[in-house]
Order: structure tokens, then sequence, then C-alpha cells
């Protein structure tokens, strides 16, 4: 059931209506929405809801239809994001937990670890109890395996899963690993669910080997009506009449999860495919379905492998499948992080120091796509402020009321965003890093309008220009211009007009609102790049990209002369644009993306021959570009 409370209800009323409801029998949810409060209540005897509406406090009682409750969708709508350290399953970044099946011994076991881990897997796998099919296969190396599990996580700082075959290993559990892994073949032990429920460590819940998809969620109710709420689901494929592959991967789940459940869905095509040569391109399509990370057996050697290596992927179909990724993730509004872990380590020690605190700052209201690309870049772990303009973000992060900053500086359709090219000639202000994101326009109403009864549409004038054509196809509309898209949904929401929409993303934190035509951007191709920028923080990762701003005397070739430096020493140059100097009519200043990082010991002399062939030289930063290639 669901109680939806009044809108002035106070804590002290709310805590007394749990109180009540709890001596009832009742488990009590509190559920923090945005705009409403609600309260979740699952127990085994129920009374008519005008009972709970004659509740103190209680506006109204809905019932959930389905037979889970805690789990569902109808009693939480917002997605739960499930934290194991730093990494955040359900977020905005993909999470790749990678591993061997089952551990073997401590050096193949750590050799592997720092392998994943260098190409961008942010928690471990490796199973020290193993449930074979046969009594006479490997069953795993016991506590000895999870003593080198935690060797792992001391040494690459990746967390542990592990899978627990019977409750009485909750307190090996307890003491060595970060996520309990429940096995296909116990997904219904219900006695194992109880115990794991009770364990209060995040649990990965894989599907059985032939449970629909409600039984599989009732199995994840059982963990969540013990108290606790931290559940990953994994599709590992199920047992069909197709015996080509050991499964076959049911990737519709993906999509009926994602409506089904609150909980984040991952996905194992290792398991699902039992052939290496099948797992990427089901690793790929399984991101591309919008599940929120991977689980995926990596050997060095897996001919040898003690269990599943014909299914193990080799060290280097490991990189190139994150490779892929990287390029995927985005188009489906994600992204892949290689410096995740690291940059949490770094944000850490900031806290409490008497540097600049560890908050990152953006211009425009939660659910703009600079907020986006805050949460992709950083994490929902760090703290988020924002402000009014551009110019206030420079203005924070120079004064160090915030370690980073987040703008926006291109767009692949519209081109520049000349204010901030501006600002980073005019602040002494460092590039830290880059994020790329899909910018996906959507015209979203309330749920009463119609689009021929349309009259006016707010957003940014970017959106409008990147939705050029299929605004032109309707030429009566009125374009009022926005700060950013969010605010342009939150306008239309609070006009409450069925004749406005606005163009934006509709991401969640903006609820109740319909999306009436998906994807109106004239190109899909339409990427917006924004860049972190700090006062003099760098993060890591290797900085395989530099920005530089140059300006030279009003002589023929002089231009040339600084290019010939980047030919000569073989430098890509990934950007030249030039903008005018404001005090110096049809003057111009170059800002220039190079390939490399020129701020290192061995390009020191291409720095010094640029600054001799410049009247005027800055530079901007040397930072991670993302991919992979320089590791
Ligand atoms: C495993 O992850 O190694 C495993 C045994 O998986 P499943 O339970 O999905 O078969
Ligand atoms: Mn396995």
């Amino acid at each position: 059931m669901i109680l939806v409370l009044g809108k002035g209800t106070t804590r002290e009323e709310i805590e007394r209506l749990k109180e009540i409801l709890r001596s009832e029998g009742h488990m009590v949810k509190e559920i923090g929405g945005v705009e409403e409060r609600v309260l979740g209540i699952v127990g085994k005897n129920y009374r008519e809801g005008a009972y709970y509406e004659s509740l103190p406090g209680v506006e109204k009682a809905v019932p959930v239809s389905k037979p889970y409750k805690l789990v569902s969708r109808e009693l939480q709508p917002a997605a739960s994001v499930i934290k194991v350290g730093d990494v955040a399953i359900g977020g905005d970044r993909l999470v790749v937990i990678a591993g061997p099946c089952g551990v073997e011994g401590r050096t193949a076991t750590l050799e592997i670890a720092r392998i994943v881990r260098r190409h961008g897997a942010v928690l471990f796998r490796g199973g020290a109890f193993k449930p074979r099919t046969s009594p006479y296969a490997f069953q795993g190396m016991g506590e000895e395996g999870l003593k080198i599990l935690r060797e792992v996580r001391e040494e690459t700082g990746l967390g542990i899963v592990t899978e627990m075959t019977s409750p009485g290993q909750a307190d090996l559990m307890m003491k060595y690993v970060d996520v309990v892994q429940i096995g296909a073949r116990n997904m219904q032990n219900f006695e194992l669910l109880k115990s794991v429920g009770r364990i209060g460590k995040p649990v990965l819940l894989k599907r059985g080997l032939s449970a629909t998809i409600e039984e599989w969620l009732m199995s994840a109710e059982y963990i969540l009506s013990e108290g606790n709420d931290q559940v990953i689901l994994c599709e590992r494929g199920i047992r069909t009449f197709e015996r080509y592959t050991r499964n076959t991967l049911d990737l519709t789940a993906v999509p009926v999860i994602k409506k089904l459940t609150h909980l984040p869905i991952i996905v194992d095509p290792s398991h699902a495919t039992g052939i290496r040569e099948k797992v990427s391109p089901m690793a790929r399509a399984a991101i591309a379905a919008g599940a929120d990370g991977l689980i995926i057996e990596v050997h060095t050697d897996p001919d040898k492998a003690l269990s599943d290596g014909p299914q193990s992927l080799y060290p280097e179909q490991f990189e190139q499948l994150m490779r892929d990724l990287y390029v995927i993730a985005p188009v489906v509004g994600k992204q892949v992080d290689y410096a995740y872990l690291d940059k949490a380590a770094v944000m850490k020690p900031r806290t409490g120091g008497n540097k600049a605190p560890a908050t990152v700052v953006y211009s425009g209201v939660p659910g703009s796509f600079s907020h986006k690309a805050c949460l992709q870049f950083f994490g929902s772990e760090v703290p988020l402020n924002n402000c009014s303009s551009f110019k206030e973000v420079f203005d924070l992060v120079d004064s160090e009321q915030a370690a980073f900053g987040v703008v926006p500086v291109e767009n692949s359709l519209t081109g520049s965003i000349h204010e901030n090219y501006d600002l980073l000639l005019e602040y002494d202000l460092k590039i830290a890093g880059e994020v790329t994101l899909r910018i996906k326009h959507n015209l979203m109403g309330l749920s009463s309008a119609r689009i021929e009864e349309l009259e006016r549409v707010y957003s940014h004038p970017q959106a409008f220009q990147q939705c050029r054509e299929y605004l032109e196809q309707n030429p009566g509309w009125d374009l009022i211009a926005c700060k950013d898209t969010a605010s342009a949904i939150q306008r239309v929401k609070e006009s409450g007009d069925p004749k406005e929409a606005a163009i934006g993303e509709g991401a969640e934190p903006i609820s109740g609102m319909a999306v009436l035509k998906e994807g109106i951007e004239t190109n899909p191709r339409n990427f917006t790049r924004f860049v972190v920028i700090s006062r003099n923080g760098s993060l890591p990762g290797p900085n395989n990209k530099s920005s530089i701003i140059y300006s030279v005397s009003d002589k023929p070739g002089a231009l040339f002369e600084t290019l010939r430096i980047f030919a000569a020493n073989d430098i890509n140059i990934v950007k030249l644009e030039s903008r005018p100097i404001h005090s110096r009519p049809w003057e111009y200043m170059f800002y220039v993306d190079l390939e490399t990082d020129i701020a290192e010991e061995h390009n020191k002399r291409i720095m010094n021959e640029l600054m001799e062939k410049t009247e005027f030289f800055k530079f901007l930063g040397s930072y991670n570009k993302g991919a992979q290639e320089n590791r």
C-alpha cells in the first residue's frame, strides 16, 4: 500500500504515523519524492484503504497492484542507486564488474585485477565458493580465496563481488566482501535470501535458470523485506530449447525490469552465452538496451581456468570491449569513466582540508545538461552546487568556493559556446578534464497536452536551433527563450497550461511531465562537450590532450610558423578556432586543442618554441580526453 501524505505533514506526525503502522505489523518505508511525501507499507494483514486514509497525515491510500511491493516502481518511482564504496550502480556512469569465474590462486588473481582495473572495471568478481553442477568439479578455494580477494581490494581499490552459497557463510561475507552475489541456482533459496537480507551489504541477485521476471522480483522482495534495499538485479541468461549458446540472454528483461522496478539491472553476457566470441556483442547490446552495467569473466590464461574458461575474455578482448562501450555509452545517456576510482580518491582528502571545498559548480538548474555533465564526470557522490551564469561558475572556482566547475564549450552541430571561450581567456583557471554528452531533445508537456493544440514552446535558444527542422513544421508556435532546458520544462509544469510545451531532456528530477514527442533534434548525432575547470587541481589519469590560446604578430606566415611546430613534432591538432581580440579589431586569438600532454617534461622544448613564435601565449591545461589509447 502507498500512503500519500498531506503537504503540510510535520516530521513528528510522520514519526507517529510510522509507529502506529509498525505496531500493526506493517513494514514501513519512507520514500523521499521531490514533490510528494510517501510512505510505502507492506505487511501480511492489510486493512481497507479507508482505514489508512483516516489516520492523521494520510491524504490518500493507493494499493500496489503487483505481488512484489517494496521493489516495485509503483511504490518508488525514482530509480535506486546502490553504492559500493565510491561506485554507484544505477546512476549515470556504467559500472563494469570483471574478473575470473573463480579465485584460483594469488598471483593470477592479482594480475587479472590489475588488468581489468586498468581497462576500466570498477568492481572485481571472483568466486571462492563455486556452485558446480558436478560434485567432482572445482568447488572454489573457500576462505583462502576470500583472503586473496581482500588483497585485491587493498592493492587495487576495487570492491569485491563474490558468491555466497549458504547462510553459514554470512560471517565470512561480512568480513571480506563488498557485494554478495546470489547465484542463478540459488535464486529461490529463500533461507539464503533472508540471510543476505539481514547482512546489510549490497546483493547481486542473479536471475534463476528458468525463473520468470515476476519470480525473480519476488526473490528480490525477500531481501528487501528483511530490511536490505541494496539489491542489484543481474540478467544472466535463461534456459530455453536453444542449445547453441549455454543459455539464452533475455535482453528484453532490461527494459521490462526498468519499468517494473526501481532497482538497477546489470547483464552477465559470459554465463548467458558461454562462448567467448559471443560475449562482447551481447555486452554491447546490453548497454544499448539500457543496462546499468555488466559483469564479465576475464582470465589471463582461460585455457587453463578451473571453471568457465571457454567464456572468459582474454585481457585484450576486454580492453577492446571497454573501448567500444566508451563510444556507445553516451548514445544511451551514460558514460564509461576510466578514472572513476582515481577521481574519487582525489576528491576525498580535499574534504575538511584547507583547500577549496570538494564541491563542483555548474550553471543551470538540476536536470539541466550541465547538471548531467557533472554527474557523469564526478558521479553523484560529490556535492554539486548550481549558480545562474557561466561567469559565476568561473568566479566561484577562482575564489576557491568550489574546487571544480563544469561549463559547455562546444556543440557538434551549432559550434563553440563563445562566452566560455572568452572566460577561459579572461580567468587564470585550468582545464582539468572534459566530458561529452549526447543531447537528445524531447517535446515535453503536461500529460493532458496535445501537439496540435500547442501555442507556445519554451527552451534555450541553442535547443531551438538544434530542433530547427521540427520547429519549421510548426510555424504557428511562439518560441520563447529560457535560461536552460530544465527551467523551460519547470516553467511549463508550473503554468499547468496544456497549450504550452518545452524542449528539453525531461530528466528524472522533473516528474509529472509527459514526452509529447521524443527525439526532435534535427540530427541525432548531437553532442555537447563540457570542460571541467579548476584553479590548480589536476585530475588523475594520463593526460593526453592539451588546450592553449595564443596570438601571433600581424605578418605573413606568422600562424603558419606556429602550426609548423606541431607538424614537425608529430602533434595532432584536434581543434583550431579563432576568436576576435576585443580591443583590437580584426585581430584574433587562436584556441588550439592538441592531442598530447604539452606540459610534459619532454614537450617543454615545444612549449618554449611556441612562446617564441607567439605574441601572447596561455596554457589552459592538460587533461584526459577519456579514451584509452595512451594507457
Ligand atoms: C558465476 O557468476 O560464476 C556463476 C556461477 O553464475 P550463475 O549463478 O549465473 O551461473
Ligand atoms: Mn562462472
